[in-house]
C-alpha cells in the first residue's frame, strides 16, 4: 500500500470510529454498525468471488449459521461473548467446508445451484429444528457483556468497529500472502495452477472455508446487533444482495466491500422514501454526467459509450420527480440498477473511480531491497539432491497410448529421457507432442502404458502432485495468471517453499516473514535470470508475447524442477528473442535440469538437443542424434507430407 492510500484509509476508519460521537441518533449508529457487519462478510465473500472467481449463493445461509450459533449458545448455555465469537467462526467455517467439499467439484451454473440449495436447506433447518432454534419464533439476545460489564449501543458499535478493522487487516494479509496468490492464480489459469503444485480444488475449498469464517463472525455480530434473530432474515434476497454488493463496490478491493455494504444497507431504505430518492437520483445523474464528461476528456471512455448511462441517469432523475409514490416501482428501480452495474460498472464503483483517476497498483516497495544478481542462486536444482549419477534415465515411458474417442493421439510411444540432457520432441502439427506433455504432467491419464519419473510412477497422480515431485512445464498457449504481476506469477511457482499456515499469515510471525522475504528475493532472482527484473510489477497480461513466454519459464523454474517441459517456447518470438531464449535454455541445462523441448524452429532443435524423438500421427517414427534424425527418410517424408515444419 502506498502512503496516500494508507493515509486515506486511516482517515476513513477514524471517521467511522467517530460516528457515535457525531450523532446521538441511535438509528444512524445502528445503521452504520450494520454496514460494518456486512462489510466483514463481504471481505470474506470477495475472497471467493473476486479472487477465486467462484459464485456463491450460499452466503446468506452461512451468515445465518453464524447468527444461530451465537443465538443458540447464548440461549441454551448462557455462553459469554469470548466463547460465542470464536465458536460462531469455527462452526460456520465447518459448515463452509461441508458445503465446499462436494460443491466445488462442479463449476459455473452448477456451483451456483448447489450453493443456492445449501442456503435454502439452512433456512429450512433453522425453521424446523425448533428444539434448538425455536423455529419461526426466533431467538432474543441482549447486547453482550465483557467481564461483567454490559455493552451499551455505543460500546457495541466500537466492538463491531474493532472486529471490522481486525478482519480488514487479516483479510488483507491473507490476500497478500501465498494463500492469496494461490486464490488469484486458480482464477487466472486453473491448469497452470495445478501444474505449479497449487491444487486448484484444495485452494478453492480453503477460500470457501476462510470466507465462511468471516460470514460466521458477521452473523454472530448481527445477532447481537439486532438482539433478535429469526429464519426469514437469511433468505434468497439477502444472498443476492451480498453478491451484488461485492460486484457493485468492486471486486478485489476492501474499500469496495465497505462501499458495497453501505449500498445494500442504504438502498432498500432509500427506495422507501420518495424525497430521498429524488435527491439521490439527481446527485447520481450529476455525478454520472460529470464523470462521463471527464472520462471522455481524459480519453478513458467514448461519447458513444457514455450516451446511454448519462441519458439514462438523467431520465431516472426526471422519472423520480414525476413519480407520486415509489412503492410500486421499488423492484423495477432495483432491477434497473443491477442492469446498470452489470453493463457499465463491471469493475465496480471503486474500479471505475480508480480508472478515472489513473490510480495504479501499489508501488514496488521491495525492488530496491532485492539486491545484487541472484540469478545463479535463484535456480536450485532438486536433481543433484536426488543422488542419482548423471546420465541415468530420469523419465521412462513405455507403450503410452492416449485415446480421444476413436483418435489415438499418442499410439504406443516409448520415451527415455536421460538426466542432464536436452531432449527434443518434434513432429508435424497434430502429431501428439502437446498431448504427450499433458500426459506427463497428469492433465490427461493415459489410456494405457506406464510412465516412471525418478523411479516413481506418474500415471493416475494429480497434476499438482506430479509438479511437486519435480516436473515443471510451460504451455503452448501461454497460461499466465493475467491479473497478477510478473513477480507474483513467479511466486506462485515458489508456493512449495512456504510452510507457514493461515495463523502465521494473519499474525505475520517471523517464520512467515522469513519465507515471504526469501520468496521475493528468489522471485526477483528468477526474473533477472530470464531478463524480466525491470518488469517485476507489471501485470502479466500487459507484457509483450515474447516476455510472457520467458515469464512462464521463470515461473516453471521456481518449482525447483528436475525436469522442465517446454512446449514451443520460440513460437511467435522475434529472431533476437529466440537467441536470448536459446541462451537461457542452455543455462538451465547447465544447472543440471533436464529439458524436454518441443519446437518447430529446426535450427533451434538441431543446435541444442542431445537427442531428438520424432512423432507423426501419434507414433514415434525416429529417434537419435539431431543430425541423424534430420537425414532420416521417414522424418523428411512426414514433414513434407504434413502441414508444417
Ligand atoms: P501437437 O502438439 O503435436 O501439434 P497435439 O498433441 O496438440 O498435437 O494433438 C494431437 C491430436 O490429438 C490432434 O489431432 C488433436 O486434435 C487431438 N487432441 C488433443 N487433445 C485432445 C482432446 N482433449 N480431445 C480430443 N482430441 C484431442
Ligand atoms: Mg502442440
Amino acid at each position: 500500500m502506498n502512503r496516500k492510500t494508507l493515509i486515506a484509509a486511516v482517515l476513513g476508519l477514524a471517521l467511522l470510529a467517530a460516528v457515535p460521537l457525531m450523532t446521538s441518533n441511535s438509528y444512524y449508529i445502528h445503521m452504520v454498525g450494520t454496514i460494518m457487519i456486512y462489510a466483514i462478510l463481504l471481505y470474506g465473500l470477495d475472497i471467493v468471488v473476486g479472487y477465486t472467481g467462484q459464485v456463491s449463493l450460499g452466503h446468506a445461509g452461512l451468515f445465518g449459521v453464524g447468527s444461530y450459533t451465537a443465538g443458540v449458545l447464548f440461549m441454551k448455555l448462557g455462553a459469554p461473548l469470548w466463547v460465542i465469537i470464536p465458536a460462531s467462526i469455527a462452526v460456520t467455517a465447518a459448515f463452509g467446508a461441508l458445503l465446499a467439499l462436494p460443491a466445488l467439484r462442479v463449476t459455473g451454473p452448477y456451483l451456483a445451484m448447489v450453493t443456492l440449495a445449501f442456503g435454502t436447506i439452512i433456512q429450512i433447518l433453522i425453521n424446523e429444528m425448533t428444539f434448538l432454534t425455536e423455529g419461526p419464533l426466533g431467538i432474543t439476545i441482549p447486547k453482550p457483556s465483557i467481564a461483567g460489564y454490559k455493552l451499551d449501543e455505543h460500546d457495541f458499535y466500537w466492538l463491531t468497529f474493532a472486529l471490522m478493522v481486525i478482519s480488514l487487516v487479516v483479510v488483507d494479509r491473507i490476500l497478500r500472502s501465498q494463500l492469496g496468490r494461490a486464490f488469484e492464480a486458480l482464477r487466472g489459469s486453473p491448469v497452470a495452477s495445478d501444474c505449479m503444485g497449487v491444487s486448484v480444488y484444495r485452494y478453492k475449498v480453503y477460500a470457501f472455508v476462510i470466507s465462511a469464517g468471516f460470514a460466521g463472525l458477521a452473523g454472530c455480530l448481527y445477532a447481537y446487533s439486532e438482539q433478535y434473530i429469526s429464519p426469514n432474515t437469511y433468505n434468497f434476497e439477502l444472498t443476492v444482495l451480498f453478491l451484488l454488493a461485492v460486484i457493485m463496490g468492486g471486486r478485489k478491493t476492501r474499500s469496495g466491500a465497505l462501499l458495497g455494504a453501505a449500498i445494500i444497507v442504504i438502498l432498500p431504505k432509500l427506495l422507501d422514501d420518495l424525497e430521498l430518492f429524488r435527491m439521490v437520483a439527481t446527485v447520481l445523474a450529476a455525478l454520472i454526467t460529470v464523470g462521463g464528461v471527464v472520462g471522455i476528456f481524459k480519453k478513458i471512455t467514448t461519447p458513444k459509450a457514455m450516451a446511454i448511462p448519462v441519458v439514462g441517469s438523467i431520465a431516472l432523475a426526471g422519472f423520480a420527480f414525476w413519480l407520486e409514490s415509489i412503492t410500486d416501482w421499488r423492484l423495477s428501480i432495483f432491477g434497473l440498477m443491477i442492469l446498470f452495474v452489470v453493463y457499465y460498472l463491471q469493475n465496480g464503483i471503486v474500479g471505475f473511480v480508480r480508472a478515472l483517476f489513473h490510480v495504479r497498483k501499489p508501488a514496488p516497495e521491495f525492488i530496491g531491497k532485492a539486491g545484487e544478481d541472484h540469478g545463479k542462486d535463484a535456480i536450485s536444482v532438486a536433481a543433484s539432491a536426488g543422488g542419482a549419477e548423471a546420465g541415468g534415465d530420469l523419465l521412462i515411458a513405455k507403450g503410452v497410448l492416449m485415446q480421444f474417442g476413436g483418435l489415438k493421439a499418442i499410439n504406443e510411444v516409448d520415451l527415455r529421457i536421460q538426466r542432464g540432457t536436452i531432449h527434443g520432441l518434434i513432429g508435424p502439427n497434430g502429431s501428439g507432442k502437446s498431448t504427450m506433455m499433458n500426459v506427463l504432467t497428469g492433465i490427461y491419464v493415459p489410456t494405457a502404458g506406464s510412465i516412471d519419473f525418478a523411479g516413481r510412477s506418474v500415471v493416475g497422480r494429480t497434476s499438482s502432485d506430479i509438479a511437486l515431485s519435480g516436473i515443471a512445464r510451460t504451455f503452448q498457449n501461454v497460461q499466465l495468471f493475467g491479473e497478477m504481476t510478473a513477480l507474483q506469477n513467479v511466486q506462485v511457482g515458489l508456493h512449495h517453499t512456504f510452510n507457514s499456515n493461515i495463523v502465521d499469515v494473519a499474525l505475520h510471525t517471523p517464520r512467515y516473514l522469513r519465507e515471504q522475504a526469501s520468496a521475493i528475493e528468489r522471485g526477483m532472482g528468477l526474473l533477472r535470470f530470464v531478463g524480466l527484473a525491470d518488469l517485476a510489477t507489471e501485470e502479466a497480461r500487459n507484457l509483450p508475447y515474447g516476455k510472457q513466454r520467458l515469464l512462464e519459464i521463470a515461473r516453471a523454474l521456481a518449482l525447483d524442477p528436475q525436469l522442465l517441459l517446454l512446449d514451443e517456447p520460440a513460437a511467435g518470438l522475434t529472431a533476437p528473442d529466440i537467441k536470448e531464449l536459446v541462451t537461457i535454455i542452455r543455462k538451465i541445462r547447465d544447472h543440471g535440469i533436464t529439458v524436454i523441448l518441443i519446437e518447430h524452429h529446426m535450427d533451434v532443435v538441431m543446435s541444442m538437443c542431445d537427442t531428438v524423438s520424432v512423432l507423426d500421427f501419434g507414433q514415434k517414427i525416429a529417434e537419435g542424434k539431431p543430425a541423424d534424425v534430420q537425414a532420416d527418410e521417414k522424418v523428411i517424408e512426414a514433414y513434407l507430407g504434413g502441414t508444417a515444419a
